[in-house]
């Protein structure tokens, strides 16, 4: 593994820093989901997060050791969104500025959050244009410090935190899963895991469209493709990064995809079952449990809900089609 990899010191250093800015959200768990499956799940709610995704976590840790660092102009990050709200009010609370650079086509939700932290946002295509070329060329044009999405191991270290939370209050685990875009939350998880359940067999789960990350681990190469057409919106990612794949190539024991349709039948048990909003891109690991993707009969099994940041008439819109099925499931 690369000596840039995040080691658990440094995931224990950005909890520090975290404690009292992100909320130690809960780790929930359901009678239901343990019979319909087998296993002990234990859910955790980072859709409960502030920004409603865990990607806070890796922002404010990553902005800190910057402003720590001495004055920056401000910080700019391209984001389908999640990132772009962290980058935002991590920005915000750490005294600087943020320029993000979103799709046109993001959710409505997340431009406007990102706006109310005090986010500068500017628009691209993602058919056409490369937002890491335009972000580089706003960052060089205004002196801002780029903040990738995934790719730097403080980001790293900071979504680590989320994996330590959960050992710390679930206890160990012998399998916990992952959703799976660029890797970030995924590669911090597996090093957490590491050092505080090293039995733990670690699983990220990506959207069936867009299985760059499975064929990556494969292939033993970082695998690109195409923009994937998938309601995941927050794992629309090519490719895994320079940073990351090293990571999940040794600590990540597989990378299993999940359909569309299974993310919303596992989004429609959270809203009927457990009564909470879980986004597309947060249902994924869920998903893959409750589609049989990993076996879990007999296991204790930690699930992240990685945010829960979807368009109210949108999610309407799509548990209306698996609301049917899922009073049958249960
Ligand atoms: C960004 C995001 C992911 C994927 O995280 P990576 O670090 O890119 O792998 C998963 N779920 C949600 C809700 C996200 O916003």
């Amino acid at each position: 593994m690369s000596e840039l990899a995040p080691s658990f010191a440094d995931i224990e250093a950005a909890h520090r820093r975290l404690a009292g800015v992100v909320h130690r959200t809960p780790v929930l768990t359901s009678a239901t989901a343990d019979a319909m499956t087998g296993a002990r799940l234990f859910f955790k709610c980072e859709n409960f997060q502030r920004t409603g995704a865990f990607k806070l976590r890796g922002a404010y840790n990553a902005i800190a050791r910057l402003t720590a660092g001495g004055g920056t102009a401000g910080v700019t990050a391209f984001s389908s969104g999640n990132h772009a709200q962290a980058i935002a009010l991590a920005a915000r609370l750490l005294g600087t500025r943020a320029l993000l650079v979103m799709p046109q086509d993001a959710p409505q939700i997340k431009v406007t959050a990102t706006r109310g932290y005090g986010g500068e946002v500017v628009f691209y295509d993602r058919r056409t244009e490369d937002r890491e070329a335009i972000g580089r060329r706003l960052a060089d044009e205004r002196g801002l410090a780029l903040i990738p999405p995934y790719d730097h191991p403080d980001v790293m270290a900071g979504q680590g935190t989320t994996a330590k939370e959960l050992f710390e209050d679930a206890g160990d685990l012998d399998l916990l899963l992952v959703p799976l875009g660029g890797g970030g939350l995924l590669s911090g998880c597996a090093v957490a895991a590491r050092a505080l359940c090293p039995g733990c067999a670690v699983i990220g789960v990506e959207p069936l469209a867009g299985d760059d990350g499975q064929r990556s681990l494969r292939a033993g190469h970082i695998v690109h493709i195409d923009s994937p057409d998938t309601l995941a919106d927050g794992a629309r990612t090519q490719h895994l990064g320079q940073y990351t794949f090293p990571v999940i190539r040794s600590l990540v024991r597989d990378i299993v995809t999940v359909s569309d349709a299974q993310l919303v039948d596992a989004m429609a048990f959270f809203a009927a079952r457990m009564k909470i909003i879980v986004e597309p891109t947060g249902a994924l690991a869920a998903a893959a449990v409750f589609a049989a993707r990993v076996p879990v009969r007999g296991r204790r099994v930690g699930i992240v809900l990685s945010g829960g940041n979807v368009d109210p008439t949108h999610f309407a819109r799509l548990v209306l089609h698996a609301a049917g099925k899922a009073a049958v499931q249960c």
